[in-house]
C-alpha cells in the first residue's frame, strides 16, 4: 500500500522536471492535448494552467530566480491541528490542497532540492539524498558525462 501512492516529494520533483530539454528542445508536459492526461496519470488534480503557475513558482524559487513569498498564496487556508493518538499528539495538515502539499514538500527538501547544474541542455531538478549531498547532475550518465567531456574539449582548445 506504502508504494501504491508516490510521495509528495517524488510528486514534486515529477512536477518540476514535467518541463526540461529534450536534445536542445524545451518539452512541457503542461502544454498541449497530452496536459490532462499527464496529471491524471500522476494523480495531480487540478487544471493544466492552475498546475503550470504552481511549478513554475516553485522552479523559480529553487533556482533562486523568484522569492519565496511567491508560494504563499498556496499555502494559504492550510492550518495544522493537533491529534491525540497512541503516541501522543500528531499534527495534522487540514485545507491542504494538492498545491499547498508542494509547497509543504519544496520546504522539507530545502539544501536537498536544486537544479541539475547543466543548466543550459537540461533543465532538469534533482533530490539529493546522499550524505555529502553533493550530488550536481541530474544523472551522471548523461548530464555528468557531458559536461566533463566538453570541459576536457574546452581545456584541450585553451591549451592547444
Ligand atoms: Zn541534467
Amino acid at each position: 500500500m506504502a508504494n501504491a501512492v508516490m510521495s509528495d516529494e517524488a510528486v514534486l520533483l515529477e512536477l518540476l522536471n514535467s518541463a526540461r530539454m529534450v536534445d536542445g528542445v524545451p518539452i512541457d508536459e503542461l502544454r498541449g492535448a497530452g496536459a490532462s492526461e499527464w496529471l491524471r496519470a500522476h494523480g495531480i488534480p487540478g487544471t493544466p494552467t492552475a498546475v503550470r503557475e504552481l511549478r513554475d513558482a516553485i522552479a523559480g524559487v529553487v533556482r533562486g530566480e523568484r522569492a519565496p513569498a511567491v508560494l504563499q498564496r498556496f499555502v494559504d487556508g492550510m492550518r495544522q491541528v493537533p491529534v491525540v493518538g497512541e503516541s501522543g499528539v500528531e499534527w495534522k495538515v487540514e485545507g491542504g490542497r494538492f498545491a499547498s502539499r508542494a509547497v509543504l514538500a519544496w520546504s522539507g527538501l530545502q539544501g536537498r532540492l536544486r537544479p541539475c547544474e547543466n543548466d543550459s541542455e537540461c533543465r532538469l531538478f534533482l533530490i539529493d539524498r546522499s550524505k555529502a549531498n553533493a550530488r550536481r547532475w541530474c544523472s551522471m550518465s548523461t548530464c555528468g558525462n557531458r559536461l566533463k567531456a566538453r570541459r576536457h574539449q574546452d581545456r584541450v582548445r585553451s591549451t592547444g
